[in-house]
């Protein structure tokens, strides 16, 4: 009587939880435990993770500042081991709070001297996207396995270069597609290959937000690659692609930019396309520089499902829709980040090929350059 009583309060705890904290859950399930001595059969210490693997952040902007650095508190094989910047006084500061000698920070011009420094096994470019391949390459030739931003780079050619340097190297090259290792997103592929709602047949998958400092790198050709669609437009395509499982064989696109706007003097704003994919799934995507936009849902012949917001770095959440009922799917929020990191160490370490290597990044790169020409020409471009 008392144990069942006890596992009420410890399931209803953890639903409570599951939005914040899961740590919340299982110190409230302890002390349900210690006060009924019952709940001991659950508190199991789970195995010893392995050693951690020294990671060099490169480029200490604001997503290494303030994601990838806090990240590693949460990680069970990365620590954080070298930081790469052009600033000394900012990664002496950083040094300081993440517990890194700073016999371990170098500057862009002497990057190549980490070749000589064991403390770092992965080096995870955080730069501008045009300076992905050079970092990439070089990090590579001194004997580093990489972790790189998306985009991987500006051009197909440019990934494909780094796709080889990584074969010379015999190094790991992953992208960071940080949403392959969130649970929600996995949960969304796991119901679509599942096919619980049917075969699905319509993919829209929205993503965007008003971008701010028209004086910012992003809105710079050269240094981006594009506009809206490289940085942001990017989550819409992969989400296309991995909720149908396919690769388009087919597109169409259109794009507008507001004139006179001082934010895009180089690069598009919003560009919307259409994927098909050959079992005849139709994808409508939309990036944007204009709006907020954050939504990915997938339909199929008995329902919907969608994740809304789809692609922010915490709160991310799941819908389903059947028969006119919307039913929310409650999952833990993990840091994306931290299972991102542990992921290609643990690749590393297991010397097995992480989920997003560099061939991932290199077919997106393939398709944004077709959905550019597709809006540019107003043809339909096929793969
Ligand atoms: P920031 O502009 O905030 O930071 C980039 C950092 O790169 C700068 O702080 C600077 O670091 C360094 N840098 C070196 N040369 C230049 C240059 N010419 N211009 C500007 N910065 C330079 O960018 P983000 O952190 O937002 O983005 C970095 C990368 O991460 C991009 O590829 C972006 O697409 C990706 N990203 C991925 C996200 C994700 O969710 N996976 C989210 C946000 C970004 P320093 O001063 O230390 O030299």
């Amino acid at each position: 009587m008392s144990s069942e009583r006890t596992g009420d309060v410890s399931r209803r705890t953890f639903l409570h939880t599951t939005g914040g904290a899961l740590i919340g859950g299982a110190a409230a399930a302890l002390a349900v435990g210690e006060a009924t001595g019952v709940a001991s059969a659950q508190l199991r210490v789970p195995p010893a993770p392995g050693p951690k693997l020294g990671f060099a952040v490169v480029g200490l902007g604001s997503l290494a500042i303030n994601q990838i650095l806090p990240a590693f508190a949460k990680c069970e094989r990365a620590k954080p081991a070298a930081l790469v910047s052009g600033s000394r006084q900012k990664a002496e500061t950083l040094a300081v709070r993440y517990d890194v000698d700073t016999k371990h920070i170098y500057g862009y011009d002497n990057f190549d001297a980490i070749a000589n420094d064991p403390a770092i096994d992965i080096v995870y470019i955080v730069l501008p996207n045009s300076m992905h391949h050079e970092y990439t390459i070089r990090a590579l030739k001194a004997g580093k396995h990489v972790l790189c931003e998306k985009p991987m780079a500006n051009t197909p050619k440019e990934c494909e270069e780094m796709i080889a340097a990584a074969k010379a190297a015999n190094r790991t090259l992953m992208i960071g597609y940080r949403l392959h290792y969130e649970p929600h997103t996995q949960a969304m592929i796991a119901i679509a290959r599942a096919q619980e709602f049917g075969p699905a047949r319509v993919i829209v998958c929205d993503a965007g937000f008003n971008i701010g400092d028209p004086a910012q790198w992003r809105l710079n050709k050269k240094l981006a690659g594009g506009g809206s669609l490289m940085d942001i437009g990017i989550y819409a395509l992969q989400a296309a692609r991995y909720l149908s499982g396919e690769e388009p064989t087919e597109i169409s696109a259109m794009s507008y930019t507001t004139p006179n706007d001082p934010r895009f003097k180089e690069v598009e704003e919003t560009i919307t396309f259409q994927l098909k994919f050959p079992s005849g799934v139709l994808a409508h995507c939309t990036s944007s520089y204009g709006c907020g936009l954050n939504r990915f849902r997938v339909f199929a012949p008995k329902g919907s499902f969608e994740l809304e917001p789809a692609l922010s770095y915490n709160g991310i959440r799941m819908f389903v829709h059947r028969g006119g009922v919307m039913e929310e799917r409650v999952i833990a929020d993990r840091d994306q980040f931290a299972l991102e990191m542990d992921h290609l160490a643990e690749s590393v370490a297991r010397n097995t090929e992480p989920l997003t290597p560099g061939e991932e990044g290199l077919r997106d790169l393939r398709i944004m350059t077709a959905i550019y020409e597709a809006a540019r020409t107003g043809a339909t471009v096929k793969l």
